[in-house]
């Protein structure tokens, strides 16, 4: 491909980016005007059609955030574990300073 295609190829794309970007920039916009909108406690996105949300107590919680969480919950006993490894290190240190 000759070097001026190319710049112009990747000037059309940018274009086409551009549009992409100020479509959603309007979609964010007309959803955030809905009642329906909610935005997500943790990360502000806000929770309608395309990022579906659930409402856990008082919070909006959106999917993405949600699937990270669950990651965490599904983690969380190999956490406790290291947490209290590192806990245990620590007072074993502390005590041997002690002495
Ligand atoms: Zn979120």
């Amino acid at each position: 491909m000759a070097k001026n295609e190319a710049k112009a190829d990747s000037a059309r794309r940018r274009m086409v980016i551009e549009s992409i970007v100020e479509g959603r920039k309007m979609e964010a916009y007309a959803e955030h005007r809905t009642k329906e909108m909610n935005t997500c406690w943790m990360c502000e996105t806000i929770c309608y059609r395309k990022t579906p949300g659930q409402k856990i107590g008082e919070k909006w919680i959106c999917i993405d955030c949600l699937r990270q969480m669950k990651e965490s919950l599904d983690t969380l006993d190999e956490w406790e574990e290291e947490l209290a490894m590192q806990k245990d290190a620590r007072s074993q240190l502390d005590g041997d300073l002690g002495h």
